[in-house]
């Protein structure tokens, strides 16, 4: 009898170590990858929830692991999707002086043109972090043309689904990247994620996306200050006031602000903002891979 017989067992042991070698070892590579490609971010890695704090990403471009020729092999599974989604890596500027960096999400909307009206005649330049599935994407084109930066925020904006996994987030950050390049023949270079880089809905899985959108090279922005238009009912005052009160002699702001239908309220403290800042000595530019990131960590 081959069951139960010396034979038997012996093959069993064997198919049994063979099992156990090849997971631990994949456990291993994916231990090991994550670590390395973590190095960048190790300030961003949260230890506890409550104190979330914003700083500036400690992010040495040039020594950014370079995964991209590695052999398939020794690829994490989601490592070699999306073929065509890399950039190459920032090399970071930092600079000196007074700067704030308008940042408006989740648009284009029934707000864009009213808000870059205000742009235009402050001849300011602003970033905007667009939503792909939105309609009136023909509206990227002016806001390319007037020199602003696009960049990715999302296609779809649902938490439920880019958070689900590394690959759901790579799939929605794709198609936000192609529709974008569709609509204005380039390449988006940075992203900020919907809801911020931490947040309730992507607890497990954060540092993992980090990770992989580095090694990818793309940089993303959090903020030092909040317009707080996500408010409900939020009046253009307080708005001006949120961020006045948190500019705190900063050296480097990025402002986050919404482009949305019912955003009128922004659009209206638009202006005011711009003029605080410009008497407090700021001024005013465009994100994009060379800016040094602010983004969240926990203390
Ligand atoms: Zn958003």
């Amino acid at each position: 009898m081959y069951f139960g017989s010396v034979r038997f067992f012996k093959h069993l042991i064997y198919i049994c170590l063979i099992i156990g070698v090849s997971f631990f070892g994949t456990l291993l590579i994916k231990l090991v990858q994550s670590n390395l490609l973590l190095g960048n971010t190790s300030n961003v890695i949260a230890a506890e929830e409550s104190d979330l704090e914003v700083q500036a990403l400690e992010f040495e471009g040039a020594e950014a692991e370079d995964t991209t020729g590695a052999d398939a092999e020794s690829m994490i599974g989601y490592q070699s999707l999306h073929p065509d989604l890399y950039h190459e890596q920032p090399v970071i500027t930092k600079r000196r002086d007074k700067i704030a960096y308008l940042t408006f999400d989740d648009g284009p909307s029934a707000r864009t043109i009213e808000i870059l009206d205000i742009l235009k005649e402050k001849n300011i330049k602003a970033t905007f972090f667009v939503i792909t599935e939105n309609k009136n994407l023909a509206l990227l084109e002016r806001v390319q043309a007037e020199g602003h930066t696009i960049a990715i925020h999302s296609n779809s904006h649902k938490f439920n689904q880019i958070y689900r996994s590394v690959e759901d987030f790579l799939a929605d950050f794709h198609t936000c990247y192609t529709r974008i390049y569709r609509e204005t023949s380039v390449y988006p270079q940075i992203f900020r994620f919907p809801g911020g880089s931490i947040n309730s809905h992507n607890r497990g899985i954060y540092e993992e996306i980090i990770a992989e959108m580095l090694r990818r090279g793309f940089l993303f922005f959090d903020w030092n200050i909040s317009t707080q238009d996500s408010v409900p009912a939020i009046s253009a005052h307080t708005i001006v006031e949120s961020v006045k009160n948190n500019v705190k002699g900063q050296r480097q702001l990025i402002i986050l602000g919404h482009d949305a239908l019912d955003k009128t309220e922004t659009v209206k403290a638009l202006p005011e903002i711009i003029r605080f800042l410009q008497e407090e000595g700021y001024t005013f530019d465009k994100l994009d891979n060379s800016v040094q990131p602010i983004v969240f960590t926990y203390e």
